[in-house]
């Protein structure tokens, strides 16, 4: 290809909206333009970029045995009704009506589409296991899309599903996509690790995510550097022991706090209880329902455990509002003991089993009450782990002390069992004749996502480090004289032609510019590897071979191919 030829738009600065190096450098070098909030164009040399990726995963997937289709964007909202997420995914779901009034969703995943497949064409435990993906355009509602590809309205996502017969045919399944999710990310130049992960509205039970380490990453993974442990945040447990249980008086006591109304300021004077030794008394509202929330003074509520242990589809905080007429005081005095209406359940955070001499709300505004003893005074409908983890508590598994980093998603499998089969009727005739549901998994890759999380993390002051499997070109010619009879340009033309021949992907910059301008272009866009021609090596036999991660060196014409080629093999 020749620079003139295709549109290759630099920019020396990146729009203001652009927060982000990976963001900043999609524009910059020219590889997307934004058409709307969370939606893109992908540019020739972006576009070529986004192939190789998807390429990669192409050949894992059907390596590992995935069969490639392709299912509708537009889906009928039937088959969500169905599976039930028309209510539970409906926050993301982009719904669009035809002319005669007819709803459709625009597929945000596919697991009903694919279900649906099964359940018609799959019938026999002959035809399984089964293995279907596609790439394809995903579309979500996010509220708030940013970071460029990273969280956008439409993106390309890999998605896989399995059908299996068995628990452990399923289970094989998912252990060979993590394993090829593992490669692929490797084949792409990514560090990215798998951290055990929630579920959420996609349901099933055992999960992975992988993610990419990154400053700007909207994850927090929890790990052990000992023994491997690594899980996001939203899920991530450790072995912090539980309250210690103290001596305390038979009764509880009712104190005034008048003005004190929060953690802080009951551990300070005059009443010094520490943050420890209180119940943080919390109200939400859980599928329209309230209910109360018990954890220690000095945790934090993990909303994403929340909903995974109590099976609520979506919780918010309780407004003042609601919560006044329910429990009698407003937030700063709130608590358990007193005053709790019989039908509204109550789930502590385990780290309080056991928990005695603590105070809490007294359910009147400007009391609290001490010498609580959970287990003695407060009904508690269930215990959950619902805290979040924090930074140097003891690994649970080896009790070293666990990190936490924050980290971009680009993966995510998960082990769906027979959720969506049996809302779906995908079932299948057993050997001994039962009929069965399919067990099932699903696999996601965010390929947009990882094409900007590559550039997240390869990159310096002067723009893109591509790894060589995945640049737009690998190689860029720079001859310094453009025109065609110029002997700069004849061997540009020549080194061109060989390395095209011997499969390089090679851009020629045939612009007639100076030439800081079109070094500063080649290293913006990150070729991996640039062949510089001028006149003073030219003179000697010489042209300048410059890794774009490396040091410029001086190599007879002769054996500039071959020099290249190594580059581009090893
Ligand atoms: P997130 O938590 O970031 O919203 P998710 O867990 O909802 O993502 P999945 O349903 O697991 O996403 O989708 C599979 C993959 O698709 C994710 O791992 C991610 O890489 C990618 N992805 C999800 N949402 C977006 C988005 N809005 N823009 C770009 N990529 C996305
Ligand atoms: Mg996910």
């Amino acid at each position: 290809m020749k620079w003139t030829q295709t549109l290759i738009p630099t920019l020396r600065e990146a729009p203001s909206d652009a927060e982000i190096v990976s963001h900043k450098l999609l524009l910059r070098a020219g590889l997307i333009r934004k058409l709307a909030g969370g939606v893109y164009t992908f540019l020739p040399l972006g576009l070529r970029a986004l192939r190789k990726v998807e390429q990669i995963i192409r050949e894992e997937m059907d390596r590992a045995g995935a069969n490639e289709v392709l299912m509708p964007a537009l889906q009928p909202p039937e088959i969500w009704e169905a599976s039930g997420r028309a209510q539970t995914a409906s926050n993301v779901l982009f719904k669009v009506k035809d002319s005669s009034g007819r709803q459709w969703f625009l597929s945000p995943t596919a697991e009903e589409v694919i279900t649906t497949l099964a359940a018609n064409e799959i019938n026999s435990y002959r035809q399984l296991p089964k293995n279907f993906y596609q790439i394809s355009l995903k579309f979500r509602d996010e509220i708030r899309p940013r970071f460029g590809l990273m969280r956008a309205k439409e993106f390309i996502m890999k998605d896989a599903y399995s059908f299996d017969t068995t628990d452990e045919g399923a289970m094989a399944a998912y252990k060979k996509m993590y394993d090829a999710y593992t490669r692929i990310f490797a084949r792409c130049g990514l560090k990215a690790f798998p951290v055990e992960a929630d579920t959420g509205v996609i349901g099933g039970n055992y999960s992975h995510e992988f993610m990419v380490p990154a400053e700007t990453g909207e994850n927090e993974v929890a790990f052990c550097e000992a023994c491997g442990y690594a899980a996001n945040i939203e899920k991530a447990t450790s072995g912090i022991p539980k309250t210690a249980a103290r001596e305390i008086g038979a009764v509880i006591e009712k104190f005034a706090t008048p003005g004190v109304v929060t953690i802080d300021a009951l551990s300070k004077e005059p009443y010094k209880v520490p943050a420890n030794r209180q119940i943080k008394t919390l109200v939400y509202i859980a599928d329209s329902k309230p209910i109360i929330i018990l954890i220690r003074g000095d945790d934090q509520l993990n909303e994403t455990k929340l909903l995974a242990k109590t099976g609520a589809v979506a919780a918010r905080p309780a407004t003042v509002e609601e919560i006044v007429p329910l429990l009698g005081a407003r937030p700063g005095s709130l608590g358990a003991v007193v005053n709790v209406p019989a039908s509204v359940n109550v789930y502590a955070d385990e780290r309080l089993q056991g928990a005695n001499d603590m105070t809490t709300g007294a359910n009147e505004d400007g009391f609290h009450l001490k010498n609580v003893s959970i287990e003695r005074d407060i009904k508690v409908t269930a215990w959950f782990d619902l805290r979040t983890v924090n930074a140097g508590e003891p690994c649970a598994k080896c009790a070293k002390p666990l990190k936490i980093r924050r980290a971009i998603e680009v993966g995510h499998v998960f082990k769906l069992g027979t959720k969506y089969s049996e809302k779906l009727n995908a079932t299948f005739l057993d050997a001994d004749g039962s009929r069965k549901p399919s067990v099932m998994g699903c696999y996601g890759i965010g390929v947009t996502r990882t094409l900007q999380a590559i550039i997240e993390q390869g990159n310096d002051k002067d723009g893109v480090i591509w790894p060589l499997s995945v640049a737009p070109y690998q190689v860029c010619i720079t001859p310094l004289a453009v025109a065609p009879e110029s002997e700069a340009m004849k061997l540009a033309e020549k080194l061109y032609a060989e390395l095209t021949a011997r499969g390089v992907d090679v851009i020629l910059d045939d612009r007639d510019e100076r030439p800081g301008v079109k070094f500063k272009d080649s290293e913006l866009v990150g070729f991996p590897i640039r062949i510089g021609i001028g006149e003073k090596s030219l003179a000697k036999g010489e042209v300048e071979l410059k890794p774009r991660n490396g040091a410029l060196q001086s190599i007879k014409t002769e054996e500039a191919v071959e020099a290249v080629m190594r580059l581009v093999k090893g």
